[in-house]
């Protein structure tokens, strides 16, 4: 017989709050650190998972939407009952704009592609958001986000007080994540050794940075990014044949909210690592979590050589895995799609 340890308390205890909310929005942030014993002998070292989906959109995207759509609130750039908020989103943040769009009565155009799921999009429109689907990837990098740029340039052009945020550029995107590090430090604040953290916007990985630097924190940042994205650099040619199927880290371009010297290393994986990595977490500690959550893991797992015993990590795992139902977690599109003795590498 297998013995399971049960948690040290009981439900009935104290709720992650404790005390009423104002409203759904007031409900962003102060998620769960959950501690990942069973994937990772703590014994050896310990991993902490920053469980994002527990925020009210789901994903670490309602605080860069929140941080975003506040700001242009405050300065008067959108106003209610009257402009239209357009962004570039095939998923989290779409869900998340649309959820605060909502809330703040603005109007939402989200130019989305077709890697966009159903379950996403059926989402955005339950919000009240408008879609508007680019069917074609640009001709010569064969990828959406320069299709989709240039369709939101259009509705700028043409929809009245049309707005855009631009998460790629947009410096409240990174200031939202000085919250993310603020409440991880707070939750250890005798140490913190590693932040394994996924890059898409670098929102969080610049956010995290900026607060462990300002705070002048000995914390080791390693950035997670999908091998054949562009993010860090032109990918190497041992890239270049992967395919980037599963969303939210790596990017074709080099986000212009990226600096010199945020990440002290970086590991790429591949989306066979991150459907091991997502499939092992399930079976192990029954966290049900989304893709690049498994980038996170699959790149501690890959560290686990060099990490020090005693150090203790932490992986941000930026969404839930109800959003990949139909992909990583259907065995029948592993099969089709997906090389699972691919893997990634330590970069540096
Ligand atoms: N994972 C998921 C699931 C995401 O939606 C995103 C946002 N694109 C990221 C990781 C990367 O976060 P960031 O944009 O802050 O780099």
């Amino acid at each position: 017989m297998t013995s399971v340890a049960f948690p040290s308390s009981l439900p009935g205890g104290p709720t992650r709050r404790g005390r009423t909310e104002t409203d759904v929005i007031s409900t962003i942030g102060g998620t769960p650190l959950i501690a990942l014993d069973r994937l990772f002998d703590p014994d050896r070292f310990q991993v902490y998972g920053k469980c994002e989906r527990f925020n009210p959109g789901g994903s670490i995207k309602d605080r860069s939407a929140r941080s975003m759509i506040e700001q242009a609130l405050k300065t008067g750039a959108i106003v209610p009952g009257r402009s239209t908020v357009v962004e570039s989103t095939s998923g989290n943040l779409g869900v998340a704009l649309a959820q605060l769009c909502n809330f703040y009565r603005v109007g939402l155009i989200c130019v989305i592609d077709p890697k966009t799921t159903a379950q996403n999009a059926a989402i955005m429109r339950a919000y009240g958001a408008r879609l508007e689907l680019v069917d074609q990837p640009d001709p010569q990098t064969g990828e959406y986000l320069p299709t989709r740029l240039g369709r939101v340039r259009e509705l700028l052009a043409s929809v009245p007080d049309a707005y855009w945020l631009n998460q790629y550029a947009n410096e409240r995107n990174s200031q939202a994540h000085h919250t993310t590090m603020r409440e991880i430090h707070e939750a250890l604040p005798d140490r913190l050794d590693y932040l394994f953290c996924t890059a898409g916007t670098c929102g969080t990985l610049r956010g995290c940075a900026e607060f462990v630097r300002d705070h002048q924190l000995d914390v080791t940042i390693v950035a997670v990014d999908a091998v054949n994205s562009a993010i860090f650099g032109p990918p190497a040619p041992w890239e270049r044949s992967h395919r980037r199927l599963i969303p939210g880290h790596g990017a074709a371009m080099v986000p212009p909210l990226l600096r010199a010297g945020l990440a002290d290393r970086l590991i790429k994986v591949t989306d066979a690592d991150c459907v091991r990595a997502c499939r092992e977490l399930l079976a192990q500690e029954s966290v049900l979590a989304g893709g690049s959550s498994g980038a996170a893991i699959a790149a501690l797992q890959s560290a686990a050589e060099w990490i020090e015993p005693g150090a203790v990590c932490v992986a941000i795992l930026p969404d839930g895995g109800d959003r990949y139902l139909n992909t990583i977690y259907s065995d029948r599109w592993v099969r089709e799609h997906i090389e699972l003795s691919d893997s990634g590498r330590d970069m540096r």
